[in-house]
């Protein structure tokens, strides 16, 4: 197995596109400790080979693995020896990516001979960079293209700005894509952006609020791992920086912030998908967010979008303790999903991190909640695991439409309760 890996790394060099065939996704039921205890065992035997799509382990919520062709019956027969229950929750992972793969192909003809951007369809890193620049020169007086740093293979990263004017005024954070292969966030956030754009004038609330705060939207937070999704491998999540001493790369960027960094719920294996990194904001996509909150001084809010679950969560992830504004961040995230669910019946979970899935450490929103961003949220969006990561493109302006609404109540309310 070393051996291919090492022969798959060379291979990754030149571009090689790593291959899912007859991979599966199991969903484990978890139902008692010593399934724990059996899952526990078997992360620890072959958790390089096996993809956690959830971390943590629960009675309370199943748990997705993804598990190469090789292994799968060696892992099935381990699970039944030990009598933990489990479902095949995708048959085979190559063949929703090459379905994935030829609705990008075919959308892509039709957008080049239409010229125009499909939010009905996932994008590359270059599609979604143009989009900006036209949203942008089409609202030259509303949103502005803020050059926050590079990443680590020297890609630009880009936060939208959305300013009716003023100095420093108070601001919203919204990211997207930190995680990369979240592909619905990224493209959800497309779409919001231009819902924002166009709103702006028409909606009265919109309107209202954008008269008194800016927002900074950025579409993709991790862009090397983005592009790495497209060109490599699907399922890449974390950054693509060099581990020293080993031969595994990247840094899971949402174990990398400085709240609670290296404690429970991050792994210190560089191998493992939730690696922390050497240090805190050792990662330069994370640092280049955290300086230019400290630089601009004035968020009231952070809300960072992922996939997948359903959930809407506030701090803390690396600690169960409740944060002292936990009763009135709930009744927010309460109230937003609310208005989310109204849409299209899509039923949302609330609480804090380390309540509702698991104990995680070194994540952005629980950084910004300790410096003060008191209204700081994170989204899990789309679907609750019948199809993951890999959710269809058909699902992305429903997905959308429904966490605009849930993103537009925070906001509303953070305008309307300054402090
Ligand atoms: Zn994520």
């Amino acid at each position: 197995m070393r051996v291919c890996l090492a022969v798959f790394a060379l291979l990754a060099a030149v571009h090689c596109e790593e291959l899912f065939n007859g991979a599966q996704v199991l969903r484990i039921h978890v139902e008692s400790e010593d399934h724990i205890q059996a899952l526990k065992e078997l992360e620890e035997d072959v958790d390089s080979v096996l993809d956690f799509w959830s971390h943590g382990f629960s009675t309370e919520r199943p748990i997705d693995i993804r598990v190469p062709h090789t292994n799968l019956s060696a892992v099935k027969d381990f699970l039944k020896k030990n009598n933990v229950p489990f479902t095949v929750m995708i048959n085979n992972v190559q063949e929703l990516l090459e379905r994935e793969k030829a609705e990008m192909v075919s959308n892509a003809k039709m957008e080049r001979s239409t010229k125009s951007f499909n939010f009905a369809a996932y994008h590359d890193l270059e599609t979604l960079y143009s989009f900006m620049d036209t949203l942008v020169a089409s609202h030259p007086n509303l949103i502005t293209k803020v050059h926050i740093g590079n990443s680590y293979e020297n890609r630009p990263m880009y936060a939208l700005k959305f300013s009716t004017g003023g100095v420093s005024r108070p601001a919203i954070w919204v990211d997207a894509g930190i995680h990369s292969r979240e592909w619905v966030t990224q493209a959800s956030a497309a779409w919001i952006a231009n819902q924002i754009a166009s709103n702006y004038g028409v909606d009265p609330s919109v309107t209202s609020l954008l008269g008194q705060m800016d927002i900074y939207l950025m579409i993709v937070t991790n862009p090397d791992g983005y592009v790495f999704t497209h060109t490599n491998n699907r399922m890449w999540r974390k950054t693509r920086s060099v581990n020293s001493g080993s031969s595994c790369r990247g840094v899971d960027p949402n174990r990398n912030w400085d709240a609670g960094f290296g404690g429970p719920g991050a792994s210190k294996d560089p191998c493992s998908e939730s690696y922390h990194g050497p240090y805190a904001n050792s990662e330069v996509e994370v640092k280049n967010v955290v300086d230019l909150i400290m630089g601009h001084g004035n968020f009231k809010s952070f809300i960072s979008i992922h996939s997948y679950s359903q959930l809407l969560m506030y701090p803390y992830g690396y600690t169960c303790t409740d944060i002292p504004d936990k009763s009135e961040l709930h009744s927010v995230g309460t109230a937003a999903i609310k208005e989310l669910t109204s849409l299209y019946n899509t039923i949302y979970q609330v609480g804090s991190i380390c309540k509702i899935i698991y104990q995680a450490s070194g994540g952005s929103i629980d950084w910004t909640y300790n410096i003060g961003i008191k209204y700081s949220f994170a989204f899990e969006l789309r679907d609750t695991g019948y199809y993951g990561f890999l959710l269809p493109a058909n699902q992305i302006i429903p997905t959308a439409e429904e966490t605009w609404l849930g993103l537009k109540y925070i906001m509303e309310y953070v305008c309307n309760h300054p402090y």
